[in-house]
């Protein structure tokens, strides 16, 4: 059977969708085993049985299972406890160390286990080849084995392989189905129960069917879906994200050149957003795209067009664009203190404020915190940190800088300070107060959250990501900018574009 997109009128996939939704009140019937218990697998275990579903999540670190049965998330993400809280409570949500019970127990396996990179580049498929001998050595009955981790095109076809040629498992026992997520961190509870798509890739009429139970709840409630085949859903994944990672690459670039040319990047992104082709979304500069997704699928993606003998120019330009862009903290922070008394970072005291990748997770995965502490490091500076909730992830990387209670404890006798991470707190910090507190006045903030008129005011030198121009002394922002003969007659403000 070939599925394709479900919004092309009238084809077989969307009356089989009425079909369906013409049944489909109760929820699955069919336990559902999550394979992986981390971001992924955690917020999807819980958030499945929310919608109704028996959801067993196990993962081979126990001590993770422990905390979870012990009601202590392992992960920080804003309102996944009450989440799993609710349905461990209800009997719908049970936790297991024991994978390969699990997997004799579920009907429908989820593997969401990592998919790092790997030394070349490509997509390390090493865990998924795991859970799929777990899942061979314990298959006595018809299982649909969905991946959920994102994983490279061709990964379906690969486990079918695997499965039937390495170990001899009956074709008739399963089904392979791509189900790629898209969630945020920070926002993943949000996400998940309210995606923006669901893509569900298959083969077989049985594992469509039983997915679409699944989601039920949400494809009633309108939520767009694709049906296709499994390699269209491993690629869609992929491909999002690849494009998401060029968007900020791109803006980053546009930054820089916005540096270079006396332009606003705040004006310019807000102006290309309201462009309803572009949307505003993505066009965030700041100190290069970091996390556990974007760096690794972009790197794999370029993979996947080699070893399919293309180039993939705009990928791979995004990547090293963000290679670029990670050292732009450090690079305006030497430019900042030449310019200020010819310093240089040797034996300095630098203040970092923010660790996470971004705001709202602990996460510390590829942060483009890391390549400033080991830039700053590299260049004799003694580094200082603050970070909300990520410090405990960070220590494991950087277990000799002084990590802070707090941003004023950080900046207290610090030579600078560089924003990493777009925080509320950092926004709300009092600069008045980290200022009588610092050795010198001097900040990068790489996220642009601080208005650079109020840092100026107060004293401080300061630059920002593409606001180079918003962060220049009053005095030289007049002789650079405005021509002479208006200096008197308009207004500075005039120039100056409204921030938020
Ligand atoms: P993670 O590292 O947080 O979690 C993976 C979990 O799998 C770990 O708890 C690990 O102990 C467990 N595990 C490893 N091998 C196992 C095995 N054989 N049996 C059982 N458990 C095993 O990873 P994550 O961030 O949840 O990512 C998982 C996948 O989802 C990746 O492919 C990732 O690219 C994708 N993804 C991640 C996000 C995100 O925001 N983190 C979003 C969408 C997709």
């Amino acid at each position: 059977m070939s599925l394709s997109f479900v919004s092309r009128p009238l084809n077989r996939s969307f009356f089989f969708i009425l079909f369906l939704s013409s049944f489909l009140y109760a929820h699955s019937d069919k336990t559902i085993a999550i394979i992986g218990t981390g971001y992924v697998g955690l917020v999807s275990g819980a958030c499945l049985a929310d919608l109704g579903n028996s959801v067993i999540c196990a993962d081979t670190d126990s001590r993770k299972i422990d905390m979870l049965r012990n009601g202590i998330m392992p992960i920080y993400e804003a309102g996944l406890s009450d989440v799993v809280e609710r349905n461990f409570d209800a009997g719908r949500l049970l936790f297991t160390d024991d994978v390969a019970n699990a997997i004799a127990m579920g009907d429908v396996i989820f593997i969401a286990v990592g998919t790092p990179m790997g030394d070349d580049g490509s997509a390390d498929l090493s865990y998924i080849d795991a859970v799929v001998r777990t899942i061979a050595e314990n298959i006595l009955s018809y299982k649909i084995i969905v991946t959920k981790s994102t994983v490279p095109v061709g990964t379906g076809k690969k486990i079918r392989a695997q499965l039937e040629d390495v170990y001899g498992v009956d074709p008739k026992l399963f089904s392979i189905v791509s189900n790629p997520e898209f969630l945020r961190e920070g926002h993943a509870v949000n996400d998940f129960l309210y995606p923006d798509r669901l893509v569900i890739g298959t083969d077989s009429d049985n594992a469509l069917i039983s997915l679409c139970e699944i989601y039920e709840t949400l494809i009633t409630g309108g939520t767009p879906y694709v049906l296709t085949d499994v390699q269209t859903a491993e690629m869609i994944k992929h491909a999002s994200n690849s494009f998401l990672a060029i968007k900020i690459s791109y803006i980053n670039e546009i930054a820089n050149l916005c540096d270079a040319t006396d332009a606003d990047v705040k004006a310019v992104a807000y102006a290309m957003g309201l462009d309803h082709r572009i949307s505003p979304a993505f066009l965030n500069p700041g100190p290069g795209f970091g996390g556990s997704c974007f760096p690794k699928d972009s790197q794999a993606m370029v993979y996947i067009a080699h070893q399919n003998n293309l180039p993939f120019y705009t990928v791979q330009a995004a990547l090293d664009a963000n290679v670029v862009q990670q050292g732009k903290p450090v690079e305006k922070l030497i430019n900042l203190m030449q310019r200020k008394a010819n310093q240089s970072l040797e034996g300095k005291t630098v203040a970092i404020l923010g660790l996470a990748f971004k705001a709202n997770t602990d996460d510390v995965r590829c942060s483009p915190a890391i390549a400033t502490i080991n830039l700053l490091q590299d260049r004799g500076a003694i580094v200082k940190a603050y970070d909300p909730i990520a410090t405990n992830n960070m220590c494991r990387i950087f277990p000799d800088i002084i990590y802070c209670s707090s941003p004023y404890v950080a900046a207290t006798d610090a030579d600078a300070i560089i924003i990493m991470t777009e925080w509320d707190e950092i926004k709300q910090i009092d600069f008045a107060r980290i200022k009588k507190l610092m050795k010198q006045a001097i900040v990068v903030d790489a996220r642009n959250i601080i208005n650079p008129e109020v840092l100026k005011q107060l004293g401080f030198a300061c630059d920002a990501i593409g606001q180079s121009c918003l962060c220049r002394s009053r005095g030289e922002y007049l002789r650079t900018f405005v021509p002479v003969h208006l200096r008197k007659r308009i207004p500075l403000n005039k120039f100056l574009v409204k921030r938020d």
